[in-house]
């Protein structure tokens, strides 16, 4: 029988990609909303989540789409009911609240699965695979978007805990921390906030062994999302958000793009195994760039 699941924060990518992913999987069935405002078609909606937890027992399984600042008290109140729970990226606002959650879930005997959408590109696994037991030489992350495009209005990002251009650039930190064979630490970065904003709109980090990543949240036109690894055996190239993998500039494998799907298929695996799965790495990177951060202040940003 289909699990119901409830989808808490009914906004972008609730639309976008959760509600049509768990319509589209006979495992799950959407048996309610919580959203103040946002609702979807045919499902029961409320706009209190404790009210929700106390009049729908038989929803087992609440998955958190909410922004990062509120998203603490939601996924604690869900697993102090009893929830399993599933966490948008990046899983909290702070390390030490994920910590939190993690241990919380442990005590409650429910799962906890903290999302990372983008490791689950349809060519991050080959990457990972074509990457395992190789020596690095070096390796570049460009991620260059257009935050008016991707977050139009959405002035969270630009508040604290909102992690400005992490927003994204956790995205491939979740990747390039998937694939290279061994672990990297930052060493230096260097942070652009807008002279109105209280996170950054740009960065440029480096990493040790010789690995460097440039976000920015300033391009308009063609998108770059961009991982490039040189190896003693060659070199690999993952494009457009892990979607199409080149070995030395041959296109080797490319797909559509499945990650929700996939990401609501792995909850399935986990709450069967009664496992969770909460990897910190790509937030540990975000962390200590705003650690290290040296600050230069920019241009306000208006959207
Ligand atoms: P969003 O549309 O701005 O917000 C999602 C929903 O959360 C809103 O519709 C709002 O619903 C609720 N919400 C916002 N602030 C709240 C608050 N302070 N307290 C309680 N509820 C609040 O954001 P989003 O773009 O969907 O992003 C949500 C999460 O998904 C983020 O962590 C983001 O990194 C991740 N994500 C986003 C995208 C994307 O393309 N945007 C892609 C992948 C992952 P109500 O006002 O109706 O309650």
């Amino acid at each position: 029988m289909a699990r119901k699941i409830a989808l808490v924060g009914i906004g972008k990518i609730a639309r976008d990609q959760h509600i049509p992913a768990l319509a589209a999987d006979p495992e799950w069935d959407l048996a309610a909303t919580v959203s103040r405002s946002g609702t979807a078609d045919g499902v029961a909606g409320w706009t209190d989540l404790g009210q929700m937890l106390a009049d729908a027992p038989e929803i087992g399984v609440i998955s958190l789409c909410l922004p990062p600042q509120p998203r603490f008290a939601y996924a604690e109140a869900a697993i102090r009911a009893g929830r399993h729970v599933m966490l948008e990226k990046p899983p909290g606002q702070s390390l030490a609240e994920v910590h939190a959650l993690m241990a919380l879930a442990d005590a409650f005997g429910v799962t906890l699965f903290a999302t990372w959408h983008s490791r689950m590109a349809h060519a991050v696994a080959p990457a990972r695979a074509w990457l395992a037991g190789k020596r690095i030489v070096r390796a570049q992350v460009t991620w260059r978007e257009d935050v008016r495009k991707w977050h139009p209005g959405q002035d969270w990002v630009f508040e604290p805990g909102g992690m400005g251009v992490f927003d994204p650039g956790i995205n491939a930190l979740s990747i390039l921390t998937a694939i290279l064979p061994a672990p990297v630490h930052m060493t230096a970065a260097t942070l652009t906030y807008p002279a109105n904003r209280d996170t950054p709109i740009a960065a440029a980090l480096t990493f040790s062994g010789h690995v460097t990543a440039e976000f920015d949240w300033r391009q308009e036109g063609p998108q770059t999302w961009d991982i490039e690894v040189e190896t003693a055996d060659g070199t690999l190239l993952l494009r457009d958000g892990g979607e199409r993998l080149l070995l030395n500039g041959t296109l080797v494998t490319e797909g559509p793009n499945r990650e929700y799907p996939a990401l609501y298929a792995r909850m399935t695996d986990l709450l069967n195994r009664g496992q969770s799965d909460v990897d910190l790495a790509p937030m540990v990177h975000v962390a200590d760039a705003l650690t290290l951060g040296k600050r230069v202040v920019t241009d306000p940003f208006h959207f």
